[in-house]
């Protein structure tokens, strides 16, 4: 970091716009969490039909990197963010000719290559005090060549565009790597050491324009086929001491990044009890959902107040949390094509239950649909409630 006092810049303050790169779930929910606070939100997205696009105030349907509606993007609004990482870099650094954008496009670059984020990672070790996984880049067939036998077995996992698990092929051999690549189409890839996890967390992170930086509780996260299942905070494996280390290098992180906006640091917890640092999301994650019921300041809420120049808000939790991801397999009876509605007005019914669906209308298999959120005075009283919504929508415990 510079050490220097960032140049002063005011505030934004409602009722002026914000916008947002990307119409999805993210965007949607930030939409919200902006309008509730007062602020007008307009969205760009390629596609009409958008989640976000159903409650911005204005949808700009263009492409992310059409610099017409990049203009009057940045022409209506004092601040601009996004809702994926893929964004083009390029886009924000035009969008931040006029606008103020948070995160800065070199951030978000950092998190759109596999390679570039280890390597910042590595960097960031000496004051974040965790390393990432064992790896090592796959660019030719002479660095499969060159693989050692302690990163075997390991995953290949794409350099850039991987997500939910997409783009990551798990592998035993020299020879396995060697096919994994090739079906690739020989695009860059990091093969990365399959370790040993006891379980996986993650840790929300937000920071200000003015340096001032919040971390949330930690979340316990447990996926399925690769795709976030359900995040439980506090998580039951979670010991005070793992707690501190992430949520330390979580600022750590986002320091040395000179990072504005929420971010999400997601690590491994090794069986020895070792931390490992995984991946970061330039945005609100799926993994804090739980922050809009369970805390006095959501993630997007944050979101806003991050990119406007406000003050960061209170990250304090005030309820134990169960978070469900809802994903498109629960609108199908079993394995089979049968259609059916799930049964909203049972699990609305349970204690605790706070229902976000996504306003998306043609479920599938494996999409993100909505999340519900159990939150209690007790975690096993949310728990309870989680365990029975599962039973009632038919999701295998
Ligand atoms: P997402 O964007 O949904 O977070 P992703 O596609 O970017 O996922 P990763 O987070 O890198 O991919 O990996 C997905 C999951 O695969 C991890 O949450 C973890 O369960 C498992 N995994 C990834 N890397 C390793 C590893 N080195 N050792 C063991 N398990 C791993
Ligand atoms: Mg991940």
């Amino acid at each position: 970091m510079s050490g220097q006092k960032p140049p002063f810049v005011p505030s934004a303050t409602p009722p002026t716009w914000l916008g947002v790169m990307g119409g999805g779930q993210l965007g949607r929910m930030f939409v919200h969490a902006a309008q509730a606070m007062g602020f007008k939100v307009a969205v760009l997205e390629p596609a009409r039909d958008c989640p976000a696009g159903h409650a911005a105030d204005y949808l700009l349907t263009a492409g992310y990197n059409d610099p017409v509606a990049l203009n009057q993007l940045s022409g209506l609004c004092a601040a601009v963010t996004t809702e994926f990482e893929n964004v083009p870099a390029q886009s924000l650094a035009q969008l931040a000719a006029h606008s103020f954008v948070a995160p800065a496009a070199a951030s978000v670059s950092v998190a759109q290559d596999r390679i570039v984020e280890k390597r910042f990672f590595t960097e960031c070790a000496a004051t974040s005090h965790v390393l990432p996984a064992p790896h090592k880049v796959i660019a030719s067939e002479a660095d499969i060549d060159a693989i050692t036998p302690e990163l075997l077995p390991g995953i290949l996992k794409t350099a850039r565009l991987g997500y939910d698990g997409k783009g990551q092929v798990r592998v035993r051999t020299q020879e396995e790597v060697r096919a994994a690549f090739r079906e690739m189409q020989g695009v860059t890839c990091v093969l990365e050491k399959m370790l040993p996890l006891a379980y996986e967390v993650s840790v929300l992170a937000a920071r200000g324009a003015d340096g001032e930086s919040a971390v949330y509780p930690i979340a316990e996260n447990v996926h399925r086929d690769g795709i976030l299942f359900s995040t439980t905070v506090p998580g039951p494996n979670v010991s005070d001491e793992c707690a501190r280390r992430a949520q330390h290098a979580a600022l750590a992180i986002i320091g040395k990044l000179e990072y504005v906006g929420v971010l999400c640091i997601e690590f491994f917890v090794l069986q020895d009890g070792s931390l490992v640092v995984n991946e970061m999301a330039p945005r609100p994650h799926n993994s804090g959902h739980y922050t809009i019921d369970a805390c006095i300041t959501s993630q997007f809420a944050q979101q806003a107040r991050a990119m406007a120049r406000l003050p960061l808000g209170d990250v304090r939790q005030h309820s134990p949390a169960v978070m469900l991801n809802i994903l498109g397999d629960i609108w199908f009876e079993g394995d089979s094509d049968n259609a059916r509605e799930p049964v909203w007005d049972k699990v609305l019914a349970l204690r605790g239950a706070n229902l976000h669906l996504y306003g998306k209308d043609d479920p599938r298999r494996g999409r993100k649909m909505g999340h519900v959120t159990f939150v209690a005075p007790s975690l096993a009283e949310a728990q309870e409630s989680f365990d029975a919504a599962c039973r009632m929508l038919g999701i295998p415990a």
